[in-house]
């Protein structure tokens, strides 16, 4: 699951900006990519936790309705 050069697993959210831009990989479109895949960050959309608190959602919103993102996403590096 360390396919990608950056080395860190695939199915782990990794972080990085782009031209003044917040992405967050998708971590099921990078495993079936093979490498790290970048959707923008505000494209994820909030989940609410059970005491409250407001976290990212981990999947982009097309893998989370099982459809393919429309948009080419950010690859790693
Ligand atoms: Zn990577
Ligand atoms: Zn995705």
């Amino acid at each position: 699951m360390t396919d990608c050069s950056c080395e860190h697993p695939l199915n782990d959210s990794q972080y990085m900006q782009r031209g003044g831009l917040a992405l967050k990989s998708c971590p099921r479109c990078s495993v079936q990519a093979g490498r790290h895949l970048f959707h923008a960050l505000s494209s994820f959309g909030m989940r609410t936790m059970a005491d409250g608190q407001e976290i990212v959602q981990s999947w982009c919103p097309a893998r989370r309705s099982n459809s393919t993102p429309d948009k080419p996403a950010y690859a790693c590096r």
